[in-house]
This record gives C-alpha cells, sequence and structure tokens, in this order.
C-alpha cells in the first residue's frame, strides 16, 4: 500500500533536512554534503552545501555502471523528418563522453556558459548533458526565438560558445537556425568564439573560418573522448534559463546543482509515480522548463526512457500523439492544457483507434485546466489526468496530486493540494492568510525546497526585488508567485490567473480565469481568453475573445449565451465590454495565450516585443475583428 499524502507531505515540511536527506542519498555523491540546508542567507537557500556530484553522471554513467546500459534512453520520433531513433543508455554515454571532449577542446571550463540552440533531436539532449559532464553552465534558448531575442541571451549570459543545428522542421518547412545564429552573433555585443553545428543536411550553410566547427567531424576526431564526469559542487549553477518575458527584460533563472538534482529525482517517483519499467513522455520542448525537467534529467535520473518528439499534436494527422504513445508503449504522458484543447476539437475516432493500454497517467500543466477539456480528457483517453501547477522558477510541481502516494480525490478545476517540500498559503495584500474560500495571493514560505531557483543571473538584487520583496513592508518574507489564487477548505487550491491578470470592475475584483471558465461552459467554445481593459467610467472592463469548435457558427444569438453565462455565473459586474469571435488566440511559441498583445489591441497601444508569437497573423485577424464592430460588441450595455 503507497503512503498517504497527508503522512509523507507533513514529514517533507517537519523535517525537511530528513526528508530531502534520504532521497539525496539514494543518488551518487562524490563528497557527502555538510548541511542538507543553510538558509542562514536567505532567501539564497543553499542546498546540500559541501557535497560534489555530477548531474550527468547520475543520469546517464550511474545506470551503465548497474548494468543497464542496453536499457533505451531516448526514443526520438520526428514525424517532420519522418525518421526515428533509439539510443541506450550505453549508447547516450558514449556520444556524452565525444562531445564533452570536443567542448573540453574548445576550451570551455567549469563555469563557463554555454548556449544551446537546437530542434529536438536526440543531439540537443546530449549538447545538454555534455554541459553538465564538465561543469558548464547550459543557457538552452528555444529554438523559435528571433535573431534579437537569441543576442539578448548571449550577451546576458556571456555565452562564448554556441550549439546548434543548420536547420529544425516546423510543420514541413527549415527553420534557418544556423543563420539565425549567425545574425544574432552579429548583434551581440560580447564576444563568441565557437559556434557548433550539428548538420542534418537540410539549410546549406557557410561555415565561418576559424570559428564554426563541425559536430560529426569533431566528434569523429576526439575518437572516444572518455571524459570523466567532473565533481561539481552541489550549489554551483547547472543552468540558465531565461523566462519567456511576456514583458520587460527576461530573466535568466539559476538552478543549482545537487537540490535540482535531488528534487527531480524525487518527483519521479512522488508525483509521477514512475519505477523502473515506465516510458516517459514530455511532449513540451527542451526550450522551456518542463523540458529541461521532464524530458532530459527527470526520466533519466529515473533511469527511465524518454520520448523526444520533433513535430506538432495534429501533423501529418490529429492521431499522431497517440500513435506515437501507442508503438512506443508510453506509461506516464505529459502535456498541457492547450494541446488537450487543440485535439478536442477533431473526432474522438482519432484517440480511439490507437492502443493507448499501457497508459497509466496524463499529466498537464502550465496554464489552467478548464473543466470542459479535463472531462474531454478523462472520458476521450480514459485515463486519470492529473493538474498540476508549476513555474520555470521552481523547476518541478508546487500544486499536484501524488500519483506515487495514494491519490487524493479530484476536484476538476483543481490542482489538488501543495507539491512534497512546498509550504504554500493564499495571503492578501499585506501578507496576513486569507480566510479559506476567499481569493488572494499565492505565497510559499522560505526556504522553498530543493529545485527552486537559486538567482537570477548576474542580478541578486532583481532576484529579492522580484520574487521576496513583494510583503517585506509588512515585515513578512515570503516568495510571491505572480498568481491569484483560491484554497477552500480541504486545503486544495484553486488558480484564478496570473495577479497582474485580476481586473477591477467598479471596484469588484475577479480573476480573468472566473470569466474564462464560465465561458468554457459554453458548448459551441474551444478556447477562451478574457482580460482587463482600460473604461473611463468603470476603472477596468472585460474583453473576452472566443474561438469556436469546428462547425459551429457565430451569430447573436451565440453572443448573447455567452454573455447570459457570464451575467448569470459570476453577475451582471462581469457581462465584457467587448465579446468578439476570432479564429485563433494570440500565443507564444510554448501555448500561453499573450494577454498582453489582447490588451494592446483593444486599447489601441503599441504591443511590444512579440518575437515569442507563435503566428504573427493571429494579430491581424484580432484587429479585424475589433475593427469589424467599431470596437462595440452587439450585446455591451
Ligand atoms: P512558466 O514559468 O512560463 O512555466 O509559467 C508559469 C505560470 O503558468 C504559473 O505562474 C501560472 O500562472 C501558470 N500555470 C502553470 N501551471 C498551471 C496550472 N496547472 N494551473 C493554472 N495555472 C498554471
Amino acid at each position: 500500500m503507497k503512503p498517504t499524502y497527508d503522512e509523507v507531505y507533513r514529514r517533507s515540511i517537519t523535517d525537511p533536512e530528513g526528508f530531502w536527506g534520504e532521497e539525496a542519498a539514494t543518488l551518487h555523491w562524490f563528497r557527502p554534503w555538510d548541511r542538507v540546508c543553510d538558509d542562514s542567507k536567505a532567501p539564497f537557500t543553499r542546498w546540500f552545501p559541501g557535497g560534489e556530484t555530477n548531474l550527468c553522471y547520475n543520469a546517464v554513467d550511474r545506470h551503465v555502471l548497474a548494468g543497464r546500459g542496453g536499457k533505451p534512453a531516448i526514443l526520438w520520433e520526428s514525424p517532420e523528418a519522418g525518421a526515428s531513433k533509439l539510443l541506450t543508455f550505453g549508447d547516450l554515454l558514449g556520444e556524452v563522453n565525444r562531445f564533452a571532449a570536443v567542448l573540453q577542446g574548445l576550451g570551455v571550463k567549469k563555469g563557463d556558459r554555454v548556449l544551446i540552440y537546437m530542434p529536438m533531436i536526440p543531439e540537443a539532449l546530449i549538447a545538454v548533458l555534455s554541459c553538465v559532464r564538465i561543469g558548464a553552465v547550459h543557457s538552452v534558448v528555444f529554438a523559435g526565438f528571433s535573431g534579437e531575442a537569441l543576442a539578448h541571451r548571449i550577451e546576458d549570459s556571456a555565452s562564448r560558445v554556441i550549439i546548434c543545428a543548420d536547420a529544425g522542421l516546423r510543420k514541413g518547412k527549415p527553420v534557418e537556425l544556423k543563420k539565425i545564429v549567425d545574425r544574432a552573433v552579429d548583434l551581440a555585443s560580447t564576444p563568441v568564439e565557437h559556434v557548433v553545428v550539428f548538420d542534418r543536411g537540410i539549410s546549406p550553410w557557410a561555415p565561418v573560418a576559424g570559428r564554426d566547427v563541425r559536430w560529426v567531424e569533431a566528434t569523429e576526431e576526439v575518437g572516444v573522448g572518455n571524459v570523466s564526469a567532473v565533481p561539481i559542487e552541489s550549489t554551483e549553477p547547472s543552468y540558465i534559463l531565461y523566462t519567456s518575458g511576456t514583458t520587460g527584460k527576461p530573466k535568466g533563472v539559476v538552478r543549482d546543482t545537487g537540490g535540482h538534482m535531488v528534487a527531480l529525482h524525487a518527483s519521479m517517483r512522488l508525483v509521477y509515480g514512475c519505477g523502473p519499467d515506465d516510458v516517459y513522455w514530455s511532449t513540451s520542448d527542451i526550450g522551456w522548463v518542463v523540458g529541461h525537467s521532464y524530458i532530459i534529467y527527470g526520466p533519466l535520473l529515473a533511469g527511465i526512457p524518454t520520448l523526444v518528439y520533433e513535430g506538432t499534436p495534429d501533423s501529418p494527422n490529429p492521431g499522431i500523439w497517440w500513435e506515437v504513445a501507442a508503438k512506443h508503449k508510453v506509461t506516464v504522458l505529459f502535456s498541457a492544457p492547450t494541446a488537450m484543447r487543440m485535439l478536442r476539437k477533431y473526432p474522438a475516432s482519432w484517440v480511439e483507434s490507437h492502443d493507448l493500454s499501457k497508459l497509466r497517467h496524463v499529466f498537464l500543466a502550465g496554464e489552467p485546466l478548464d473543466e470542459p477539456t479535463y472531462h474531454w480528457a478523462v472520458q476521450t483517453l480514459n485515463k486519470p489526468v492529473v493538474d498540476h501547477y508549476w513555474q520555470t522558477e521552481s523547476g518541478w510541481p508546487m500544486i499536484t496530486n501524488h500519483m506515487g502516494l495514494q491519490p487524493l480525490p479530484v476536484k476538476p478545476g483543481s490542482p489538488t493540494r501543495a507539491a512534497v517540500g512546498w509550504k504554500l498559503e493564499v495571503v492578501d495584500e499585506k501578507g496576513d492568510p486569507r480566510p479559506r474560500g476567499q481569493r488572494g495571493y499565492l505565497v510559499g514560505h522560505p526556504p522553498l525546497p530543493p529545485g527552486a531557483l537559486q538567482t537570477l543571473w548576474g542580478d541578486d538584487e532583481r532576484y529579492v526585488q522580484s520574487y521576496w520583496d513583494y510583503f517585506t513592508r509588512h515585515a513578512k518574507r515570503l516568495y510571491f508567485s505572480g498568481d491569484y489564487a483560491i484554497q477552500d477548505e480541504d486545503g486544495y487550491f484553486r488558480l484564478l490567473g496570473r495577479a497582474d491578470e485580476v481586473i477591477n470592475v467598479a471596484g469588484h475584483r475577479m480573476g480573468t480565469r472566473e470569466v474564462e471558465e464560465v465561458v468554457s461552459g459554453h458548448p459551441g467554445v474551444a478556447e477562451v481568453s478574457a482580460i482587463g481593459i482600460e473604461d473611463e467610467v468603470k476603472g477596468e472592463a472585460i474583453a473576452t475573445f472566443v474561438v469556436l469548435k469546428k462547425g459551429v457558427e457565430e451569430n447573436e444569438a451565440l453572443h448573447k449565451e455567452i454573455v447570459g453565462l457570464i451575467r448569470e455565473s459570476i453577475g451582471p459586474i462581469a457581462t465584457p465590454k467587448v465579446l468578439r469571435v476570432v479564429p485563433r488566440l494570440p500565443k507564444t511559441r510554448s501555448g500561453k495565450v499573450m494577454r498582453r498583445v489582447l490588451k494592446a489591441l483593444c486599447e489601441g497601444k503599441t504591443m511590444g516585443d512579440l518575437s515569442t508569437i507563435e503566428d504573427g497573423a493571429s494579430v491581424d485577424e484580432i484587429r479585424t475583428a475589433l475593427d469589424e464592430l467599431g470596437g462595440a460588441t452587439p450585446t455591451a450595455k
């Protein structure tokens, strides 16, 4: 019988040193830690100081040394390239030995930053693991970011070596990564000494003499490589990851080595319920935190195969994910609600025609999981669906149902309760606890568990300001998640959107999520986004953008129904000032709705940086929808 959530959670909070110390002891350390947790310089919490370990050693060598070298480590599927590949842990060890030697040959040393700008191919994982093998700090940049965005990240991290491929593939078209790198290197004010290019033969490129290095040639030259994993202090950084940057300058989240490793390893068992026979697939991208934690490190630390997928959910057909999951007998799938909403537009037969009998759990994160999508996923996939909440900053789930413990009863719309190690609370503006059932800000009590961000790259002050200063004027030091939430009488959390997405209509505060939840309950609605816009009379008013399901027609009756739903469920105060049906919402490449774009369009303001947008055409579509009716909805009062 699995332990209960209450018992394990309580121990993680009352005895964090005992709890995490035991978890850490299941991994390999070159030197044991002096202390489990040192919080003397809060909020700069240090986990396992004095300890020395290596992430690559634990994720690869450890399994080979235990006789599991023949076990699959990377299962690569690329519907884009029409190719697939399998690497065992033994193969992976050979590859990281060779590539780590290439990096050393280019002068990369412990502590140096290496920028990785790669598509979803096995070499991306090899590049990451080779960096941590020699103690270099990787900075993976999503291979959809522009040259400008890349240049900024080169400068901020002062990366002197870049690893890229000639091209990625997106919906059959090449994305010429090497050319974007060339532009970024020109734009950046800091020097780049070497660019290592993995040539897929997709896009021709001209090497820059003395700077560019061909991956294949360089690895052939080093032969077997034989680079032993370097012992790294637990508190040293393993990577920098820039947050999506919806506002202002992107923040370079810094992750440590030991704490991060222990947290991810523990989460594979406790949260995802994984054992040695699992096959794990996270549909994210290595450019995002989910990709770092659960395409690369989590599954490999757990010694189980990770499925690496280059493609989209609906190409060449909307059944492709289920075909791939069936082929590899995937047991745990991790995806995002946005992908489910996309697939929900198609008939269930695309799912039902594949054998998903091995699939045990489906985890979703990244944005609120609305109830209709939750129910669709449960019914169509016929599996437990676990909504879980976390952030780039947290590195692993903060609120989740734990599949490695006795699962808690599900309340759709809530990711259930705090994850082990996280002491979370909903507070008011002064940092005082809100009564159960009342809205407030989601905060974490220090020390945050291992795995959480250590600081922002080169900017300790901004780290403190952005996450820890919010309530200090009320003499409280709390980690501010930036999210607005409610905790109910059973301790379950419900996320209501980002705190800066709280709308204040004539003094009535509500989360945009509340409006979205109601509208998504309309049977014709596939997707919805609600935002607050300036209003002369009420201070703020609500604008709602809706994407309809395939075959549903827009007409006045539909507008009335949607407005009626909002008025009934929340009240007339929430009646939208603007309600528009649009073909799609403007989204980032990671699938998050770019609310600031919607807001700027409604308010006629400039949109700012659009480098992260998935498809710029969505902006014109919304502009047209707004212009058509002169900016006023037929149902607005
Ligand atoms: P990112 O750091 O880009 O991964 O975004 C993190 C943010 O996504 C969180 O602060 C939340 O606003 C949102 N988020 C992530 N997971 C969930 C979830 N399960 N439910 C609601 N919001 C979520």
